[in-house]
């Protein structure tokens, strides 16, 4: 299955963007399955990588393209073998060694997840790294809900029209929750709502929540752009409340005071998609599959190409994309 394949973008330089180029199988990384990539995604790690931003590429040359999904053609692992689809997101993919913007990606076999019964490769990647995350955050939220009722009122969802966010939106929606859309994009309060918002705020409103102790608005979060948002948000959860902590589109700075937490029993809940345990990966793309169907992922979802990752790559940095974009890598 392995003939001289054309791999995309794999030669940059820390702070130089990355360009195309073709590799053989050989230059492919070590490990015990082999997948024919049929799709992958753009994620905000990946702009920031495909833009040579340092501290994402870590090894050179690299294939980037930090999740896939497609046909296993060599190896295999649990629950999976030559002729099955999996998705693979995380685990250093696109990051230390080669991810899914080629047509081959070897990969270990721990780090397969067979595709739910009823989806497709298309659909696993409309979810992408993005959207597993968002399902991360909310079964976080969920767990949180063991003693109190975290979820029992509004739930902000900020960055709402990126990957992360749209997909937290419907997930959310879909759980029967409350769902509030912090967005820099009041344009797109239309798409909000129908991806499930009852309502939707500038994000300003919540930057600008600089208080201690703001008054109690929101019962829970997932927050996407860290910052002065995630302060904004942590002053102005109720009792009890809990944000799941996702990303930092905005800054990686926080600055913040410990009286949410010590005076309202806040709690902050971070979310890590690349090294979550199986178990938890299994759990989250089963209940994805039942709450994320096709037809509820294409509003927010475009497909593209390879020869489009550098236009894209650039408009993901600068908050221009909205929802989630596929790159179709070859045919299925
Ligand atoms: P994305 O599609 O670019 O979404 C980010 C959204 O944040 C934008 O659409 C925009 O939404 C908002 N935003 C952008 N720049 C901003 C700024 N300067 N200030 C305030 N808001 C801004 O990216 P994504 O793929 O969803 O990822 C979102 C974040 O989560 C990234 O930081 C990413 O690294 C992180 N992430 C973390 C994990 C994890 O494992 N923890 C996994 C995946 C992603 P609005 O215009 O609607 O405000």
């Amino acid at each position: 299955a392995l003939q001289a394949t054309r791999l995309a973008s794999a030669h940059p330089g820390q702070g130089h963007a990355v360009e195309p180029t073709v590799l053989t199988p050989a230059d492919l990384p070590p490990g015990d399955v082999v997948v024919r990539v049929t799709h992958s995604s753009l994620n905000y790690k990946d702009g920031l990588a495909l833009q040579g931003r340092p501290g994402i590429l870590k090894a050179f040359p690299i294939v980037p393209g930090i999740d896939l999904a497609g046909e296993v053609v060599e190896g295999g692992g649990e629950g999976f073998g030559p002729g099955d689809r999996v998705v693979v997101t995380g685990w250093g993919i696109g990051e230390n060694t080669s991810g899914g913007y080629a047509e081959y990606a070897r990969v270990q076999s721990g780090w397969a997840e067979p595709l739910p019964p009823g989806t497709d490769a298309a659909w696993a990647m409309a979810v992408g790294t993005a959207g597993f995350t968002a399902m991360l955050a909310v079964l976080a939220l969920e767990r949180h809900t063991l003693y109190g009722s975290v979820l029992d009122g509004p739930v902000l969802v900020t960055g709402a029209t990126g990957g992360v966010g749209s997909v937290a939106v419907a997930l959310l929606a879909a759980a029967g929750y409350e769902v509030h859309a912090s967005t820099g994009k009041l344009q797109e309060e239309a798409y909000l709502r129908e991806l499930g918002a009852s309502a939707v705020l500038h994000r300003d409103e919540v930057s600008s929540l600089n208080r201690p102790l703001e008054s109690e608005r929101w019962a829970a979060a997932i927050d996407t752009v860290g910052g002065s948002t995630l302060s904004g948000v942590m002053s102005a959860l109720r009792r009890q409340g809990a944000v799941a902590v996702c990303g930092l589109a905005g800054s990686a700075e926080l600055t913040a005071t410990v009286f949410p937490l010590i005076l309202r029993g806040v709690s902050l809940l971070g979310i890590d998609s690349v090294a979550c345990p199986r178990p938890l990966r299994r759990e989250a793309w089963a209940r994805l599959a039942r709450d994320l169907p096709a037809e509820r992922l294409a509003p927010m979802t475009q497909t593209y190409g390879l020869d489009d990752l550098p236009q894209l790559s650039r408009r993901i940095l600068d908050g221009e994309l909205r929802g989630r974009s596929v790159i179709e890598v070859a045919q299925p």
